[in-house]
């Protein structure tokens, strides 16, 4: 009999996790809380308890090649980077193509997750969920949690002292939706995560003046890259994963702070991390330097004091008739259904085998999908996860002992500090091919770069110097895809499709003016050489 499966939310990791569960022949059901699908992506004027809520300018900071799932790529016709809608709209066509929306049940929250009383032999978990007011209990074979972490707000007023003298309004990043009725105001933004530079970026094309107070700076890329292709395509490739692996720290950190200020000098513009050399996640952003530039927006330093109407700043300067305070402070998680044994939670981290599995529990049957930041896109990461975890369920893959998972979480987090340090807001933090690749090779659908190289040499190029997208994960395996080469090797007509939108004659290969550089030249070389021989 196929086992039953539990899964918590219907976002992109509830959605992913309900194919996973399905391709493997198990029975999933999908409990969520709201009446739609899609998660954080699905942008409402409201702000909803318990749900992730966006203002309404998100666009996606992965491009579309790069986010979507492994045997379903984006419609040509999407653009790069997906507004909000669009990423949603996305989710639509692929929960209809697979079937997903006949295993939700919609308005039904997941109030406990209990082990059965037989776990140990098992593994089963007891599921009470509320729908309409009338609980319900069912038993399962396994659990997926899908229920994101980005909903519980980190707002550290501690951290603000004179933040209760305030007169003005304040309130987190979470709230904020779109500019409307901040026009003419003194906003300061706190915080300088992704959040801090869109919302500040957006207000202050109509505000009197918007601040932006980090006591840590940030790095800030474009979404643009080499040849105007998306960055991510450009990043992530697994010649450059492993050139980060390889080179000597001290090469890595020169020519990652060489790259990251070509566009602007950091410390031009105030911006520049106080630990320069940490992998921290960036900030994309196309808009926040030349709103800098424009002096719409100033960089200042932390808050050390709030008045009734000031903000006092750790170099001694003061800003006066502020109305507005945006944290933009992150985010903090929780999950209210789990009884405490089952993992742990200490300021703000869990102990995860892998960021997925509890190691304590006597049977691998719950696992946490989702709970990740990445420096690339999360949607083809937790697909893998998606993947991995069902396949666990079923008895196709085994967990280490207790001890191994302990010793790799342990020497996990070491790495992550080293990498990423210590920040609130890196406590999920993972490199990107290098954690992908980890978790293919568990389900054995890590491409073999050596042996592809000797039967189709095209594509192992393209592999290993071109993007690591989530296709390379369907060529070999559980799980072929016989679409993936394809999509590999069309994926440059996918890219182009929404950007050549006129047609324009291409610009000739040798063009004339570089051929009248060449001829100039040689006239100078011509005339230096009689002037030589007259004289
Ligand atoms: P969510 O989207 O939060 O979905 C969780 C679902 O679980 C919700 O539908 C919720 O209602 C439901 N739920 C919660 N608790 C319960 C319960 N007890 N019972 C039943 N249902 C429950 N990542 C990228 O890769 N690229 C990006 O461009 C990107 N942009 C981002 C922009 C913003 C503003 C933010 C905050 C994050 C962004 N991220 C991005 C990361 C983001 O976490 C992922 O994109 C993704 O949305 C996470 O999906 P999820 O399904 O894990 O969680
Ligand atoms: P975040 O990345 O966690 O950033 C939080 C910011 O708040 C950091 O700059 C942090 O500074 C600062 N902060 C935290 N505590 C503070 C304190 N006590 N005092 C002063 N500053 C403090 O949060 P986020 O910007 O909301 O982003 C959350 C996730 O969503 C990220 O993965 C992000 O990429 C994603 N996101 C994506 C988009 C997009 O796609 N367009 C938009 C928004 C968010 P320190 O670094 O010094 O700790």
């Amino acid at each position: 009999m196929a086992k039953k499966v539990a899964v918590i939310g219907a976002g992109v990791s509830g959605l992913i996790s309900l194919k996973c569960c399905v391709d493997e022949g198990l029975e999933p059901t999908c409990f969520e809380r709201t009446e739609d699908i899609g998660g954080l992506w699905r942008f409402k004027d409201n702000v909803e308890d318990g749900r992730a809520s966006i203002y309404k300018s998100v666009i996606t900071n992965t491009s579309k090649e790069m986010s979507c799932f492994s045997d379903f790529p984006m419609p040509e016709d999407f653009p790069n980077f997906l507004p909000n809608s669009k990423l949603l709209e996305y989710f639509r066509i692929f929960a209809k193509k697979f079937d997903l929306l006949k295993y939700i049940q919609f308005q039904t929250i997941v109030l406990t997750v209990k082990k059965c009383p037989d776990f140990s032999s098992s593994g089963r978990w007891e599921v009470v969920t509320q729908s309409n007011g009338k609980e319900q209990s069912a038993v399962f074979d396994a659990v997926m949690v899908c229920s994101g972490h980005h909903i519980l707000p980190h707002i550290p007023l501690k951290s603000f002292p004179g933040i209760e003298r305030f007169k003005g309004q304040y309130f987190h990043s979470r709230q904020y939706k779109h500019p409307v009725g901040f026009e003419g105001k003194r906003i300061l933004v706190i915080g300088i995560g992704n959040s801090a530079a869109d919302i500040a970026s957006e207000l202050s094309k109509n505000a009197a003046q918007v601040f932006i107070s980090t006591r840590s700076g940030s790095w800030v890329m474009s979404r643009i890259s080499e040849d105007g292709y998306p960055w991510d395509m450009v990043f992530h490739t697994r010649f450059k994963s492993m050139l980060r692996n390889i080179l000597p720290r001290t090469v890595l950190k020169w020519m990652m702070e060489q790259q990251l200020n070509r566009w602007f000098n950091h410390a031009n513009y105030s911006l520049e991390p106080k630990n320069k050399y940490l992998m921290k996640e960036p900030i994309l952003n196309d808009d926040l330097p030349s709103r800098i530039l424009y002096g719409a927006i100033k960089v200042k330093p932390r808050v050390t004091e709030l008045t009734e109407t000031s903000a006092i700043f750790e170099d001694g300067t003061v800003e006066g008739d502020i109305d507005v305070i945006v944290f933009a402070t992150g985010y903090t998680f929780s999950f209210p259904f789990l009884e405490e044994p089952v993992f742990q939670l200490e300021q703000n981290m869990v102990s995860l085998y892998k960021y997925m599995f509890p190691p304590r529990l006597e049977k691998s049957t719950l696992a946490c999908l989702g709970l990740i930041q990445p420096l690339g896109s999360i949607f083809p990461t937790v697909e893998l996860q998606a993947r991995w975890a069902t396949r666990v369920f079923k008895g196709l893959c085994s967990l280490p002992s207790e001890q191994t998972m302990m010793e790799d979480i342990i020497k996990r987090k070491e790495k992550r500090i080293e990498l990423f340090g210590e920040s609130h807001s890196q406590v999920l933090q993972t490199n990107y091919v290098d954690y992908l690749d980890e978790l293919a090779l568990e389900i054995g659908a890590k491409p073999d770069l050596i042996s592809l190289l000797f039967r189709e040499p095209k594509l192992a190029v393209k592999l290993f110097f071109g993007p690591c997208n989530s296709y390379q994960y369907r060529l070999a395996g559980s799980g072929q895809w016989e679409g993936a080469r394809h999509a590999i090797l069309s994926q440059e007509q996918r890219i182009l499709k929404p950007l050549k939108t006129r047609s324009v004659k291409a610009a000739p290969t040798f063009p004339p003016s570089f051929l009248l550089k060449i001829l100039g030249l040689l006239a100078v070389f011509v005339a230096f050489f009689f002037h030589l021989h007259w004289f």
